[in-house]
């Protein structure tokens, strides 16, 4: 397993619109091993694959959050087939905004229909904080941001702190 680069915004790649898996192999199969090794290497919950520049329609989660207990979760070609119209508010933060957070609203439920690991045709009825955070990652499968559900001017802010800290990281004085 490779612990990839993760993107950061602004990046045009994160707004690309990631492209459905046609099967699950074993290059899928060490791409998902990989995210979700970043992932936690990140300290995250979720990932999706267009993070590290891959724009294929993957996703890994792991919302246990404990650490010798650890409970990934895949899924490949995501589609949501049911949201619940009642809406659940959580302070979202991502790999991709680094050190962004906001409270955003979003269905409380959803019903997703996926593959898993091995190709295999999963359903899930996700709840509370798992369903907040597979609509956070499938939003990353359209290049949507939790930052884009802002006011422009909130947005406009958070975007200009990260590329003054992007410029930063860059210069070099010698
Ligand atoms: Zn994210």
């Amino acid at each position: 397993m490779t612990i990839k680069t993760i993107l950061t915004e602004p990046n045009k790649i994160l707004r690309q619109i990631s492209k459905p898996v046609e099967k699950v192999g074993k290059e899928e199969q060490i791409l998902m091993d990989d995210m979700l090794e970043t992932m936690y290497n990140a300290k995250g919950i979720g990932l999706a694959a267009i993070q590290i520049g891959i724009p294929k329609r993957i996703i890994v989660l792991d919302i246990s959050k404990e650490e010798n207990d650890k409970t990934p979760m895949f899924f490949v070609n995501p589609v949501v087939k049911n949201k619940n119209i009642e809406l659940s508010t959580y302070e979202e933060g991502c790999l991709s905004v680094p050190n962004q957070f906001a409270e955003i609203d979003r269905p409380s439920e959803c019903k997703v229909e996926y593959l898993d690991y091995n190709g295999e045709k999963k359903f899930l009825e996700a709840k509370g904080l798992l369903a907040t955070c597979i609509q956070h990652e499938m939003d990353h499968l359209e290049g949507i941001l939790f930052i884009d559900y802002l006011s422009k001017l909130k947005k406009t802010m958070i975007i200009k702190k990260l590329s003054k800290q992007k410029g930063k990281a860059d210069r070099i004085v010698v």
